[in-house]
């Protein structure tokens, strides 16, 4: 005869859009299974008049935790009882966790970033271009910041996103940021370390769009990472590589941001190999 066993279930859950195949719910759930907890992550379409509401469930309904996609990452934090500093100075939240009784928003998008970036350098001192000042640019920005980064670029398409976070950046932490319209290909000036694509240029499925970047200004020994996760090999990561340099795909940074909402959620350290392979999966 087997074992009794417990059925109670811990959740977790994303709040986002409705698709058939959520690739977090696949890597969290793969990991769960692979760790042998009892849990469960659900993907729930929370309507941006209902997100109060659907917080005030999760809270009710003993969520141990859970993610945000667009359009509830910024609007949810009124809904919170507080965030983390780096959350708290993004204005945005990825991930909630429980702490006791209190609902507290993290951003792990950054952090994410910065674990697979630490795999090849370590960022202190390190001089910085980054394409993008959305919600990924913006964590990114504040974490390769408090991380130790001394100089970080931002080219962006729309001067008045773009300027919002060089001055976060200028104003919040040590490093030194500065503003570039982006207007044609854009030239990578000698002395950059690390070169970051945090546009959603090249998602699926614009796979063929190109970056305006003038690539002959790429350097073997640059750092290129690509956020975007689907395809893991946009045209900036396959170019990239052509030319030699060290390359990151965004599917390390969505694993690791993964990986550091499941040890936040569970207190087990997960493997990642595992959810690499379950989003490999889902991205075919
Ligand atoms: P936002 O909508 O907040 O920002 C989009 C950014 O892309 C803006 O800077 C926007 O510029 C720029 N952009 C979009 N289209 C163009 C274009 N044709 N030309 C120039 N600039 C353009 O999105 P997010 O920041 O939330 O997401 C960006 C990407 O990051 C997405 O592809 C998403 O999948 C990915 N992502 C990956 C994660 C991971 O773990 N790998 C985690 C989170 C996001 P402008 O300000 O001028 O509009």
């Amino acid at each position: 005869m087997s074992e009794p066993r417990s059925f109670k279930q811990d959740l977790t859950c994303v709040f986002g859009h409705p698709v058939a195949e959520n690739p977090t719910q696949a890597m969290i759930e793969a990991a769960y299974q692979h760790h042998n907890l009892d849990w469960r992550y659900l993907t729930i379409e929370v309507l941006p008049q209902d997100l109060g509401d659907a917080v005030r469930g999760l809270r009710a309904m003993g969520f141990r935790g859970g993610n945000l996609t667009i359009p509830h990452k910024v609007e949810v934090i009124q809904h919170l009882d507080r965030t983390t500093e780096a959350a708290g100075l993004m204005g945005a939240v990825n991930c909630i966790v429980r702490d006791g009784d209190d609902l507290v928003g993290e951003n792990t998008d950054g952090k994410g970033f910065v674990q697979s970036l630490l795999e090849v350098t370590d960022p202190t001192g390190k001089n910085i271009v980054m394409f993008g000042a959305g919600g990924a640019a913006r964590a990114i920005g504040v974490e390769v910041a408090l991380a130790g980064a001394s100089q970080i670029t931002i080219v962006n398409r729309s001067a008045e996103r773009g300027e919002g976070l060089v001055s976060l950046l200028n104003d919040k932490t040590d490093a030194t940021a500065n503003f570039i319209q982006w207007d044609g290909d854009y030239d990578i000036p000698d002395g950059t370390d690390v070169v970051i694509n945090a546009t959603s240029i090249g998602l699926f499925p614009d796979v063929d769009a190109r970056i305006p970047l003038n690539t002959a200004t790429l350097k073997p020994e640059m750092i290129v990472s690509d956020v975007i996760p689907n395809p893991p090999e946009t045209r900036l990561v396959r170019e990239a590589n052509e030319i030699g340099c060290t390359v990151l795909d965004g599917l390390g940074m969505l694993v690791n941001q993964g990986v550091i909402g499941f040890k936040l959620w569970t207190g087990v350290d997960p493997d990642p190999s595992v959810m690499r392979a379950a989003l490999e999966e889902v991205f075919g």
